[in-house]
């Protein structure tokens, strides 16, 4: 394959966007540098490059894209919104019809708000949860992203009991003070970490199944436990479903686990690829928000017109019977194959997959905790990452970031990609 127009797009966007992308983890400094494809078109399951390749996608934009690129269904709900003015700042009637389809999916949202990306939703759960418990101090699992406020950019201190540091620089040490990071998973590090700041603790923020050191899912009773130790101690529930809301199931995966946060972040999947971001939950916590208290959230362009009826049209796509066994299906047959091909080329690697996402690790051991993820063999992914693109397969060049399969892959897709995982493990066992 050549790329020959993607290098020199992308050194002209090394002169003019800082580090030549706008989110770092498009650059593919992870995966031994190089110039990341630069995509012109999308269609269903597959991108077509600015040098004509054709891909078949499994980035989906990180996960928004569940309803494959370039929807017709969406598409023509955008082309008509845009038709009607494409920015009000007034009220419309699309932000009461999407409210109530998420509220209807979603029950724990009482009270919902719309903001403009993941970050902000996060961000502001935290500050409607300090407001509501006159409380500081949150708790966060490692290796979870929660956006990239102060707040969540934070690393554990040394121990369970300790203090965050700074994770990025320019994040103040006072604001890090204010957060306690313990290992996903592990209880008793939790119990530990509330008894010992217990009325400082304002919130436990977590993400229900982890999508952001691979797919993760909760230990048997991790999600209920965290529940009522927070609960017992007067400290609010904070779900980021940012990448699990609509992923799973059609709804939360609150809903498909069957346990209630006090408060949920959204993003991603609800804007059918447009910016958004929304949070909600109990009605008597999300009245600290202005206009009713005193909790300050705005936006100019939140709930936009184009964002709702984008969000309204996605919703509309996957709440068709069938939608998720379909993703399940196509995720079960990638990952058996892979399986299959991990044992024949004898690839130290293993697969974590919940229905449609997925994530291949290039270790032996089974991986459940953000350590495990991390010491998974970023050289041999790097390889594999380059191999799959010349391939015709499009990854995330992160070592463990989720393969997100879209509702208009195929059975075919799936075979395809087979192959070029088989090619690319060949190669790998050559020179292992
Ligand atoms: N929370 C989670 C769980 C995420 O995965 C992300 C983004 N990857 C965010 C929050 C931040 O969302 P955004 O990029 O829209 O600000």
């Amino acid at each position: 394959m050549k790329f020959t127009e993607s290098e020199r797009i992308q050194e002209q966007a090394n002169q003019y966007i800082l580090g030549g992308v706008n989110s770092p983890s498009r650059s593919y400094k992870a995966v031994g540098g190089g110039a990341p494809v630069v995509m012109e078109r999308g269609d269903g399951a597959y991108f077509y490059d600015v040098d004509g390749n054709k891909y078949i996608d499994y980035l989906a934009a990180y996960g928004p894209i569940i309803a494959g690129h370039a929807h017709p269904h969406i598409t023509e709900a955008i082309k008509k919104a845009a038709e009607t003015g494409i920015l009000y700042g007034t009220p419309t009637k699309h932000e009461v019809t999407f409210a109530k389809m998420l509220q209807e999916a979603i029950p724990s949202l009482e009270k919902v708000r719309f903001v403009n990306s993941g970050t902000e939703a996060v961000m502001t759960t935290i500050r409607v949860a300090r407001a509501y418990t006159n409380r500081d101090k949150i708790i966060k699992f490692a290796g979870c992203y929660h956006g990239h406020s102060d707040l969540v950019l934070v690393a554990a201190g040394s121990g369970p009991s300790q203090l965050g540091t700074p994770d990025s620089a320019g994040v103040p040490k006072s604001v890090a003070q204010e957060v306690i990071t313990v290992p996903f998973n592990d209880i008793e590090s939790f119990k530990e970490a509330v008894a010992h700041f217990s009325d400082q603790i304002a919130a436990v923020l977590v993400e229900p199944i982890v999508g952001n050191f691979g797919i993760v899912e909760p230990a048997p009773g991790f999600l209920e436990a965290v529940n009522d130790i927070a609960h017992s101690n007067g400290s609010l529930v904070i779900y980021d479903e940012v990448i699990t809301a609509f992923r799973f199931c059609y709804g939360g995966a609150q809903d498909m686990l069957g346990v209630t946060p006090d408060l949920t972040a959204f993003g991603k999947i609800i804007g059918g690829g447009l910016p958004i971001g929304a949070y909600g939950g109990r009605q008597d916590i999300m009245e600290q928000v202005a206009p009713l208290g005193k909790a300050y959230q705005a936006g100019t362009m939140a709930g936009n017109p184009l964002s709702m009826q984008a969000g309204i049209a996605l919703l509309e796509v996957i709440h068709e019977a069938g939608t998720y066994d379909y993703l399940d299906k196509l995720g079960r047959q990638l990952e058996d194959g892979i399986n299959d091909l991990i044992e024949k080329y004898n690839i130290p690697a293993t697969i974590n997959r919940l229905k449609g996402a997925m994530t291949l690790y290039f270790t032996t051991e089974k991986v459940t905790t953000y350590e495990q993820a991390e010491n998974t063999d970023g050289e041999l992914f790097a390889r594999f990452f380059k191999l799959m693109l010349n391939e015709g397969i499009n990854l995330a060049p992160s070592k463990y970031e989720a393969w997100f399969i879209t509702i208009r892959h195929t059975e075919e897709d799936i075979k395809q990609t087979l192959i070029a995982v088989e090619n690319s493990f060949k190669q790998l066992s050559l020179v292992k």
